[in-house]
């Protein structure tokens, strides 16, 4: 392509005055420059690009909160809150944009509405939604892994190889200056030592900055203002400080086996039938064997495996379908014929069979999940042995679990004398799986009394709870993440500190009602109730 061309593909371009400007001066060196000279190849590179952007390309936002909210509901079934915070959301920018107040964020108004969740409860999937709703264009920019600052601010244009960075990226895919612009797994972007990605996002997300951003291979300024920026996060912890500052939290907890199942039969069974290429007329799967997927051949917060399941039913079907044309009808009589054994049966039972195990409930990065505590003593130099990867202040409540049965272990009709002079044992399965926090306090209690006592926990409960050296128990996070695990691992009785009692108010009802739930502040009254 001549040089000529580029004149006046330029000037021909609906373009910002500046951008314009900086254009044809380029343009100007590439017609000065020898055409065997390197620098003109990375001029038209840099030429093409601001070619590409979408500089004065604007979509209609869709302000009918009705039809957004019916748009929402079409593409995910329950989440109401969240879909309520969405709608909130939209509708406050609405307003502001009416206004002409600055809409993205704004010091104390609404800021980046972020999604967080464990894997497979639609975090991306709503961001996508959200697009729609609004009737924006959308792109998702993967965060995952990013440690270089060049990823979001671009590479100087010098730089062999040089590449603008994610968001020009992004707004050249979406091809509008207003597309909506999933922020995929904030909390997985860390620091590295080409500077601090988290920082060029937080002006990114600026709005007293972002309508001048400034990429560096770009070298122009690109307006982000009308961006809608949305985020996710699987966990909340590990994104970086001052970004979560600018965040507005919205916690997906995963879904309850009731919730699975009409997720698995209005959206997930439809849109695999249509990959497998086959049509409810020639199958059919039964609400008794989609709940048993999800609570026997799966064991997720979220939908993901149980979608993987469903498409594996599906191939089967389509295989067998072959032939004749009967519908094909899938029930919990013959689910074994499509996916083999169950993979997942309660297991707190065999495990807290002998004395020294308890079972707590934690949320780590793949949602709520129930852990057991082992404990066991041996001859051998005194003192505390504690394994499984366990971080400093679970280390800690370790220690004062053990100092608290010392302690008040006479009082609570222990013998003292059970732990004196032995080396106890406290492992965490799984062993290779980091763990942290003080909730397993009161865990620890009961599988160190246990051991002490001889006498196994009662194998339907499950708890999580702090403990202090005086045996009270404090409040902890997480109780919702938490309680739909042990209803998950078929637990029935759960005990959870007082001061959480306020957080039942989010437990969906029914795993309320598949679970005692004990809300205790005094650990004696925990291993009253458990052992
Ligand atoms: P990750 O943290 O692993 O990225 P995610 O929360 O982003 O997970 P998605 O990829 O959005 O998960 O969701 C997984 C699948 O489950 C998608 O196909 C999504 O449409 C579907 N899904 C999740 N929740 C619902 C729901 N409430 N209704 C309908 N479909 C759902
Ligand atoms: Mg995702």
């Amino acid at each position: 392509e001549g040089s000529a061309d580029y004149r006046s593909r330029v000037e021909a371009a609906d373009l910002p005055e500046k951008v314009r400007e900086a254009a044809l001066r380029e343009v100007g060196k590439l017609e000065r420059a020898s055409d065997a000279s390197p620098e003109t190849s990375w001029i038209r590179t840099w030429l093409d690009t601001v070619l590409e952007m979408p500089w004065n390309v604007r979509t209609d936002d869709n302000t009918d909160l009705a039809a957004a909210r019916a748009v929402l509901d079409a593409d995910h079934a329950g989440l109401d809150d969240v879909k309520e915070r969405i709608l909130e959301y939209l509708a406050v920018r609405n307003r502001r944009a009416a206004r002409n107040l600055e809409v993205v964020g704004g010091r104390g108004s609404g800021a980046v509405l972020a999604l967080a969740g464990p894997p497979g409860v639609g975090k991306t999937s709503l961001g996508e939604s959200v697009a729609r709703a609004l009737g924006r264009k959308f792109v998702r920019v993967s965060l995952g892994g990013v440690r270089d600052e060049a990823e979001i601010r671009g590479h100087r244009r010098t730089y062999v190889g040089a590449l603008p960075g994610r968001l020009v990226r992004a707004l050249r895919e979406a091809g509008s200056m207003n597309p909506v612009v999933l922020l995929d797994e904030v909390d997985k972007i860390s620091a590295g030592y080409a500077g601090d990605p988290a920082a060029a996002l937080l002006e990114v997300l600026d709005p007293a900055q972002n309508h001048t951003f400034r990429d560096h291979y770009l070298e122009v300024d690109l307006d982000l203002s009308d961006v809608l920026f949305l985020a996710t996060a699987n966990v909340v912890e590990t994104i970086p400080g001052p970004l979560l500052d600018r965040m507005e939290l919205v916690t997906l907890d995963g879904y309850t086996e009731q919730e699975k199942v009409a997720i698995a039969r209005d959206h997930l069974l439809p849109r695999q039938l249509d990959r497998a290429g086959l049509t409810a007329d020639e199958v059919s799967i039964s609400d008794g064997a989609l709940g048993a997927i999800a609570a026997e051949h799966t064991r997720e917060a979220g939908v993901r495996q149980l979608e993987r399941a469903l498409a594996r039913i599906l191939r089967k079907v389509a295989v067998k379908q072959a032939g004749d044309s009967a519908q094909v009808q899938v029930d919990n009589g013959n689910l074994k014929e499509f996916l083999g054994r169950p993979r997942f049966t309660p297991e707190s039972a065999e495990r807290t069979a002998t004395p020294g195990v308890a079972t707590g409930l934690a949320v780590t990065g793949a949602g709520g999940d129930v852990l057991f505590i082992e404990a066991t003593s041996m001859d051998g130099e005194p003192g505390l042995t504690l394994t499984g990867q366990l971080g400093d202040v679970m280390k800690e409540s370790a220690h004062i679990a053990l100092s608290y049965l010392r302690s008040h272990g006479r009082k609570l009709g222990l013998d003292p004398n059970a732990l004196a002079g032995r080396r106890i044992h406290l492992h965490v399965p799984a062993g290779a799986v980091p763990k942290d926090g003080p909730s397993a306090g009161i865990t620890m209690v009961t599988a160190l009394a246990s051991l002490a006592s001889g006498r196994p926990v009662r194998p339907e409960f499950g708890m999580t709870g702090e403990v202090t050296l005086n045996g009270r128990v404090l409040p902890i996070g997480g109780v919702k993440q938490k309680l739909l695990a042990a209803h998950r691992a078929g637990l029935t009785e759960v005990i959870i500190p007082a001061r959480n009692e306020p957080d039942l108010d989010d437990v969906p009802a029914d795993v309320r009602e598949g679970l005692t739930i004990h809300v205790l502040s005094d650990v004696a009254d925990v291993l009253a109730l458990a052992l």
